[in-house]
This record gives C-alpha cells, sequence and structure tokens, in this order.
C-alpha cells in the first residue's frame, strides 16, 4: 500500500497515525516542532498536553467521557493505552504524568516499524500526490497552513477563536416560566414559529442580572492570544460595562416576543435560546459569549427565570482556537468535500479536549486505512459516543429559523446531551426501591447510555475490525 500522509503529531495526529499503522498501511507523520514550536506547547514530543494533564472522569458507568474513554480503550487507542501507563492519583479522573506520557507516545510512534516521522512544518495543503491524507494540525494551526486552508474552504468558514455561548440541557430549562416562540413568529425553512425558548425578564431582575455580569470574576486572555473582541462576538459582560442598556439593545431585546404564560404583561427584556443539536436535548444561550469564570458564569445565568435549575453541557468562552465549520464542510466520514482523500481531525474539526480530539483522529485514521483498502467502513452507531461525538461534527446541527443559512456550531466536549435518547419506558423503577426521585432516574438514565453505548461499540468493533 501507499503511505498515508498524517500532519500534526498532537493527540489526534498520534492516534490516526498509530490506528493506520496498526491496520497494516504504512504511515508519514508530519509534525512540525523541532523545527518551529506554537505559542502554547513547550516540548518536541508528539502528544504534548498544553494545559491540564487530565483526561477526566474514568468513569464508563455514568460519564460520557468515562464511556469514551472505553471505547477508544476497546478500539486499541494507542493515547489510552499511554495514558494508562502514565496515570497518578486523581480520584475518579484519569490523570498523567504529562512528560511520561509524551515520552510514551513519541516512542510508540518512532519504533512503528509502518510509521515515519518527519520533524517539518507543512505550509500549504497536501500536494496531490499525497492522495491520502489528514490534516490534525489543532488549535494552533501554523499561519501558512491555516490561510491555505482558508483559501480552499472560504474566509467564513476557518474560526480563529471561539467565542462560546453557554449551552444548556434542555430538560433542566423551566418551561412553566419559558415559552417556545420565534421573534415576530417568523417561520424559516422547515421551521415552525416556535423554534426558540425564550427566558422573559422585568426590570428589576433585568438591572440585578447586569450588575451581577459587571461585578462576576472573569478570565483574561494570554499575551499571544490577543483580544479578539470583532465581528459582534463582544463577551456579555462587555457589553454590560458599555451601558446599561446595551443588552437590553442587543442579545436580551424583548421585542416580537409575547410571554405564552402571561401575555398582557410586556417583559423588559429576553433571553433567548435556541436549539443546538438534532435531537432537541440541547440550547444554547443566543449571544451569550462570555470570558466569565466557570463558578461566576453558572451562578449569573441561574439568575435568569426560567434557568434557575440550569444544568450546562457547556459554559460559555473565548479562546484562540482554529477550527472549521465541519458540518458544511466535511462528509460523515470527515474528508473534505471539495476534496477526496484530504480528512480533518482533532480539535481542528470543532470537537474540544484532549480525550476527545484523540477519539476524532482514531476515527478519521480508521476511516483513511479502509479507504486505502478499498472497504470503506460503516460509521459507529450514534448511540456511542464515537458515534456522538461524530454526528456533532459533521451532521446533527439545526440551521436557524429566523436566520437562513447559519448554523450554530460550537466546540464542544463529549456529553449526554449529543447521545440520542432512551426508547420511551427505558427507565422503570427498580423493585425494592421506595422512593425513585429525580436525581435517582437521571442516574439511571446515565447508565443505561453508557451501557447501550459501549454494547454498540463492540459490536460495531467486531464487525468491522
Ligand atoms: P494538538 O495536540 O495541538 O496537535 C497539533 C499538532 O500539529 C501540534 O503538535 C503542532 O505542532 C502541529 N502542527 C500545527 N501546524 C502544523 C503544520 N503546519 N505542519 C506540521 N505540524 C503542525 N484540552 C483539554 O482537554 N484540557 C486542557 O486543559 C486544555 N487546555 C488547553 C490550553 C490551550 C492554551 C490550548 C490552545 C488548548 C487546550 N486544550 C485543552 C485543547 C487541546 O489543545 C486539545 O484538546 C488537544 O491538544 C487538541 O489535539 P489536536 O491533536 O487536535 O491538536
Amino acid at each position: 500500500h501507499a503511505p498515508i500522509h498524517v500532519i500534526g503529531g498532537g493527540l489526534a495526529g498520534s492516534e490516526a497515525a498509530w490506528q493506520i499503522a496498526e491496520s497494516g498501511i504504512p504511515v508519514i507523520l508530519h509534525e512540525m516542532r523541532g523545527v518551529r514550536g506554537t505559542d502554547a506547547h513547550k516540548t518536541d514530543g508528539l502528544a504534548e498536553l498544553v494545559c491540564s494533564n487530565s483526561f477526566r472522569s474514568d468513569d464508563a458507568t455514568s460519564n460520557a467521557v468515562g464511556v469514551l474513554h472505553a471505547e477508544m480503550r476497546l478500539a486499541g487507542s494507542l493515547i489510552m493505552s499511554c495514558a494508562d501507563k502514565n496515570q497518578v492519583p486523581a480520584g475518579g479522573a484519569l490523570a498523567v504524568d504529562r512528560d511520561g506520557f509524551s515520552d510514551a507516545v513519541t516512542a510508540s510512534i518512532d519504533s512503528h516499524p509502518l510509521i515515519t516521522v518527519v520533524r517539518e512544518e507543512v505550509s500549504g495543503l497536501p500536494p496531490k500526490e499525497w492522495d491520502l491524507a489528514i490534516i490534525a494540525t489543532g488549535p494552533l494551526t501554523a499561519p501558512s497552513l491555516a490561510s491555505a486552508i482558508q483559501a480552499e474552504t472560504g474566509a467564513d468558514a476557518l474560526a480563529f477563536f471561539d467565542a462560546i455561548a453557554p449551552i444548556i440541557h434542555t430538560e433542566s430549562i423551566d418551561m412553566d416560566i419559558c415559552w417556545f416562540q420565534s421573534r415576530y413568529d417568523k417561520v424559516g425553512p422547515g421551521g415552525t414559529g416556535k423554534d426558540y425558548i425564550n427566558c422573559p425578564m422585568d426590570e428589576a431582575q433585568y438591572n440585578a442580572f447586569v450588575d451581577a455580569l459587571i461585578a462576576g470574576d472573569k478570565t483574561g486572555f494570554k499575551e499571544w492570544e490577543g483580544t479578539p473582541y470583532f465581528d459582534g462576538c463582544l463577551p456579555i459582560e462587555v457589553m454590560a460595562e458599555r451601558g446599561r442598556e446595551t443588552l437590553r439593545h442587543g442579545p436580551m431585546k424583548p421585542m416580537g416576543l409575547t410571554n405564552a404564560h402571561n401575555p398582557t404583561v410586556k417583559a423588559y427584556a429576553v433571553v433567548q435560546l435556541r436549539q443546538d443539536n438534532a435531537l432537541g436535548t440541547l440550547y444554547n444561550m443566543v449571544g451569550f459569549q462570555t470570558k466569565l469564570k466557570y463558578g461566576a458564569q453558572a451562578e449569573v445565568i441561574r439568575m435568569i427565570p426560567g434557568l434557575e435549575k440550569a444544568e450546562f453541557a457547556r459554559l460559555g468562552g473565548l479562546h484562540r482556537n482554529t477550527y472549521i465549520h465541519s458540518p458544511v464542510l466535511l462528509d460523515t466520514s470527515l474528508t473534505l468535500k471539495s476534496r477526496p482523500g484530504l480528512r480533518f481531525a482533532g480539535q481542528i474539526t470543532g470537537c474540544e479536549g484532549y480525550v476527545e480530539s484523540a477519539s476524532i483522529g482514531l476515527l478519521a485514521g480508521r476511516f483513511a486505512a479502509a479507504e486505502r483498502k478499498g472497504q470503506p467502513l460503516p460509521l459507529p452507531p450514534e448511540t456511542t459516543a464515537f458515534g456522538s461525538l461524530l454526528n456533532h461534527i459533521t451532521g446533527g446541527h439545526i440551521v436557524s429559523d429566523d436566520e437562513p443559512g447559519k448554523r450554530s456550531f460550537q466546540p464542544m466536549n463529549i456529553n449526554f446531551g449529543l447521545f440520542p435518547l432512551l426508547e420511551p419506558g427505558a427507565i422503570v423503577k427498580p423493585e425494592g426501591i421506595k422512593r425513585f426521585r429525580g436525581k435517582d432516574k437521571t442516574v439511571m438514565k446515565k447508565q443505561l447510555v453508557a451501557a447501550r453505548a459501549l454494547e454498540d461499540c463492540a459490536a460495531w468493533l467486531k464487525a468491522h475490525s
């Protein structure tokens, strides 16, 4: 077989290279560190962890990232085996000795007979002779390659910062206070005129909220990140600081909305949430990107009527992060639609985190190897963590109703909100238990979704390995 080229030897690229080589196909892995550094990496080691040394929860029975760990182990992940061998005590989390971990990945890759590591910067799209290639250059992709990607995909399709608004589990929103309605009942393509969840505020609530935003603890930008306050992605607290009325005339404007629970009283301000995934299990807060620290953020958002008990699938943020508009650009096997044979993997596809990036590397590697062998690989079932995350990246997004053509796509960690719902009636009170509360049901739901994922993943791997 001719080799497959992988660009970037981070979490995703190292895993992709390993999966390809383990399937018997040669790999050339191009990593620029050693020749050129990034603003966050400190070493030349492969799969360097740039910040925390944690892979988060290792609980595969009721935690979504724990399920992803387990699926990766089932699939022979290099990243997981090196993490397991370099574990440090961290309660229920999987944390690693970062140098030991990176050294182990580097040694495994360097000594694999089918992998050649080339220390060089790839400064443009892969040449046509590299008929199968994977770009896994991460959130800090070198500028010349980023420009080449932008030239291929269009300026709007590559982001250099993520301006992330909080995403909330729909079932934690109080619909006795909130209501469904699109502004001016506008019906867009495929919409119903009821595409947003609206949270009403009176004047006193609005003023208290603005005060809390201004007082809340914020995180700063790293020096190299710059201050990316441009094209309508101002953090809400910065808007609040600019004037008491700014939010009420911006993302919190109440116009064109009538409170279904109280139609005669006009809301002073309204917070809108837009459906975030096709399943409808997640909603994002429209225009609510923020640099508030996580603790302060959750507290301030829970001041909003109807969101008092909000559970967050992810909190908001604003970071330096290069990523492409995958739901439009990539097919379901992570191939760039405009360049057959060229795949993307890792954080640049719009997933978030070490484990997620590595898992998308794992899938991209398997898809590429299968293509080289002429035996296309069926997608992992949507019920698996692999499938749910892949679906988040390549497909499961809705077109918003009153902004045709705009899609909500924000980088995201794996979470249970991305998994399909259980069959109705799946959650039943276990025999012999007296009280079966909401909290117990949530735990059981997570356990059932986790067990279903692992069973379906094992079956998929058995059928297609
Ligand atoms: P990376 O691991 O960054 O790997 C990309 C590789 O591509 C790098 O080795 C880079 O040198 C190389 N490269 C780039 N351009 C080129 C080129 N043109 N030619 C050749 N090689 C190239 N995630 C967490 O889970 N926890 C955290 O605490 C965390 N903290 C973070 C802090 C910062 C400052 C940043 C930027 C990100 C952080 N992340 C964190 C996200 C983290 O980067 C990703 O989760 C993960 O490293 C992404 O994996 P990746 O393989 O996609 O990219």
